[in-house]
């Protein structure tokens, strides 16, 4: 059943391979950058982000050399910050350690900062040729239908067993097409949500699901726990031409991150006078105010911003709209208060 996949799926990605900016060679830094900015995140969102990175920092030499703000700057809308920051870490070691030229060993890959064990896959099979499958929710998803599983893909144990699987079967000199015609299938055709396209599919004649018309009954998944709910009232302190920002704590969500100022709950407007007065900002009067919701993987801000005209600066850092735009990396849950 499994080790029919190669000779179904590798013609079928040549044919149908999507050109992508990550896909014009097989350059380690650039599939290790793609994959990067691939997890969690749509193909067509990463292809700008994708293209200004490496123009900016064309070498790994000089990802581990680029100064942190101009980092966050070129990440800035990607969310999950750490994984830029990961990439940082993981380049200072290749440059330091292994003289700037990427390891090949699959063990040395899964060792570097940020690096599990899809990326490294990804990395040995797309730019090494090495048996090492990639798998990841679309991998799962394919497979999980294709064999009719009913093991619950979120589970660790699953995703191992997946990969023994599959590291069984790589065709040799083919497996970095092998694994991105998976990813390939997963991303274009056997697509979530009850709606893959099975009449374009080659491994449409060997797929149990299809074949018992329980497509959508696969793959399994357990059942989610529900996203935490946090309240917090942001403010966006105007002086003259400037605004306040601050910087996050170095652990937790958004570790060390620039942001506007904030304080856990929903302040009623009197509360937000006191606590900007309190700041010592000397508050002159509310502009506006307005109500966001902002998601993560595990918790869920909802978010009161009030716009407040303040007479005196503080310790805050205090920047131009010019350079709030242009200089400083502000995470999507702030940014967007930006635009109001
Ligand atoms: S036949 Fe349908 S369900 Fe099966 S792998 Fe192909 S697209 Fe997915």
């Amino acid at each position: 059943m499994l080790q029919d996949l190669p000779a179904r799926l590798v013609p079928w990605f040549e044919k149908n391979r999507r050109d992508l900016p990550w896909r014009h060679d097989r350059e380690p830094y650039h599939v290790w950058l793609s994959e990067i900015m691939l997890q969690q995140t749509r193909v067509e969102a990463v292809k700008g982000y994708y293209e200004r990175f490496l123009r900016r920092l064309p070498t790994v030499e000089a990802l581990a050399a680029a100064d942190e703000n101009e980092l966050l700057k070129l990440w800035e809308g990607l969310g999950y910050y750490s994984r830029v920051r990961n990439l940082q870490k993981a380049a200072v070691v290749i440059v330091k350690e292994y003289g700037g030229v990427f390891p090949r060993d699959y063990e040395k890959v899964l060792a570097l900062p940020g690096i599990g064990a899809y990326t490294a896959g990804a990395i040995c099979s797309i730019c090494f040729e090495q048996p090492t499958p990639a798998v990841d929710g679309n991998v799962l998803r394919v497979v999980s239908r294709v064999l009719a599983s009913d093991q619950p893909i979120g589970e660790e144990h699953v995703k191992r067993d997946v990969a023994q699987r599959l590291g069984k079967i790589y065709p040799a000199g083919h497996c970095g097409d092998f694994t991105q015609a998976l990813m390939e299938l997963g991303a274009t055709v056997c697509l979530p949500n009850g709606a893959p396209l099975c009449a374009q599919c080659p491994l449409a004649e060997l797929c149990r699901a299809q074949l018992a018309n329980a497509q959508e009954r696969y793959p399994v998944r357990a059942a989610k726990k529900p996203r935490r709910v946090e309240h917090r009232t942001v403010f966006f302190l105007q002086c003259g031409d400037t605004v306040a920002v601050c910087k996050r704590p170095k652990t937790g969500l958004l570790a060390g991150l620039w942001q506007l100022p904030d304080v856990p709950g929903e302040l009623t407007v009197e509360e937000m006078l006191r606590q900007a007065e309190d700041w010592g900002v000397h508050p002159r009067n509310i502009v506006k105010t307005v109500r966001r919701t902002h998601i993560f993987t595990h918790v869920e801000w909802k978010l009161t911003c009030c716009w407040l005209d303040c007479a005196e600066q503080n310790e805050f850092t205090w920047v131009t709209r010019r350079e709030l735009k242009e200089t400083i990396g502000l995470p999507t849950a702030y940014r967007q208060f930006l635009a109001e």
